[in-house]
């Protein structure tokens, strides 16, 4: 076997420059922490970009995955298995969804939710009822569809023709919606209940009620992309439930495998019987392996004591921040809700949030940006109070250095 020492130049040598990864190369990691080549030690409030909600290595994982690797890894969707059944099963009985399709990123299960949409506006009304609402700034994944669906052009800069018939509105902006909105042509609006690449934006609670009524009143279906909401981040399974806005087609992936890649598509019954038989599929969705994994994470982060915890935690965190920012006069805004937070930069230091990272790092804390002006934290949901408190005085001495 190949265990030749690596390092970051070889990145630059062997693979496609679509990445520029630091040149930190983590290699272990337990709970919140995370340990480099060199044995250098970090406190994770990346959390994989909202994947990792149990942290890293957590037993149950480990053990649900070993489990399973032990009796059977993958059968072809002409079989079914009994993790994907069970799988969906208890996302039905946890949510309003009635139906399930499984796929390996939130990218995939953003692109089933659109055909799914279009295909049930073209069998109840017909071709005209394909146009698809989205909002400016929304990420809903990287291939041609979903990179034509949200609502950043430099994403599509050079990949065009994109798929037609895709209008953008402005978020929280209800008139907007109205101005593009028609019974006839629109078949969905499509929204992340908080605006997560794009800097950590909540939607107003209005304007989910607003997009429920409208999409009612257009025979439109309202689709809800919970890919980085979802799985407990807000402090609820999905975000939906906090609103109280329950949508048509709801999509969910980065933390629902913990880890693992794992994605689903959830939707009624009645608008998941325009996907029948043929219409749409993948190799490995619904993956044994996947859905015993992801099991184990819907099975503990809907633990009513998890998800009171992850509200502790998110005030333990913002406050923490908000107490950083007032003596640096670093922040304009400390948003998000549960343990998804954004730290907006105050005119001094906009578009330096990368710096923030890079000195983060230096003091042995990893913290994410959403754009250029904004800090973003999404750690594991049950990340311990001690590491709360040690995150904050690393970044603490981060800051300091920094703006001295
Ligand atoms: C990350 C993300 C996606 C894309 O997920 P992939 O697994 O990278 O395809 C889609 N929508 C939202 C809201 C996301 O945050």
């Amino acid at each position: 076997m190949n265990k030749e020492p690596v390092s970051r130049e070889l990145f630059d040598e062997v693979m496609v420059p679509n990445y520029a990864p630091g040149s930190i190369i983590p290699v272990r990691g337990e709970g919140s922490r995370i340990w480099d080549q060199d044995g250098r030690e970090f406190i994770d409030l990346q959390g994989g970009i909202a994947v990792s909600c149990l942290g890293h290595s957590h037993p149950g994982l480990v053990g649900a995955l070993v489990e399973q690797a032990e009796k059977i890894w993958h059968l072809s969707n002409v079989m079914t298995n009994e993790p994907a059944l069970r799988l969906a099963k208890t996302l039905c009985d946890l949510t309003f969804a009635e139906r399930v399709f499984f796929a390996n990123s939130g990218g995939e299960a953003n692109e089933a939710a659109f055909k799914l949409a279009r295909r049930y506006g073209w069998e109840h009304t017909g071709p005209e009822k394909h146009e698809i609402i989205s909002f400016k700034n929304a990420f809903h994944g990287r291939t041609l569809f979903t990179v034509s669906v949200g609502g950043q052009a430099k994403y599509l800069e050079g990949f065009e023709p994109a798929p037609g018939g895709i209008h953008h509105a402005d978020f929280n902006d209800l008139e907007s919606v109205k101005k593009l909105i028609s019974k006839a042509k629109t078949c969905a609006v499509v929204v992340e209940p908080i605006q997560g690449e794009s800097g950590v934006v909540p939607a107003d609670p209005e304007f989910l009620e607003g997009l429920r009524k409208l999409c009612d009143d257009n025979s439109a279906l309202l689709i809800f992309d919970e890919v980085q909401s979802g799985v407990g981040r807000t402090g609820h399974l999905y975000a939906y439930e906090m609103y109280g806005v329950v949508p048509d087609i709801l999509t969910s992936a980065k933390g629902l495998g913990g880890g693992f890649p794992v994605a689903a598509m959830l939707t009624t019954a009645k608008v998941a019987a325009s996907l029948g038989v043929g219409t749409h599929g993948s190799t490995y969705g619904g993956n044994a392996l996947a859905c015993a994994v992801a099991q184990k994470v819907i099975d503990t982060v809907s633990q009513p004591e998890i998800l009171k915890g992850v509200k502790a935690r998110s005030d333990h965190l913002r406050k923490g921040m908000m107490d950083i920012g007032e003596r640096y006069e670093l922040f304009s805004e400390v948003r998000g809700a549960g343990l998804l937070l954004g730290c907006v930069l105050t005119e001094k230091w906009k578009g330096k949030a990368k710096d923030f990272l890079n000195a983060g790092l230096d003091e042995g804390v990893m913290v994410l940006i959403a754009g250029a002006d904004v800090i973003r934290l999404a750690p594991s949901l049950i990340i311990p109070d001690t590491d709360i408190d040690e995150a904050l005085e690393r970044f603490e001495a981060a800051v300091k250095k920094l703006t001295a």
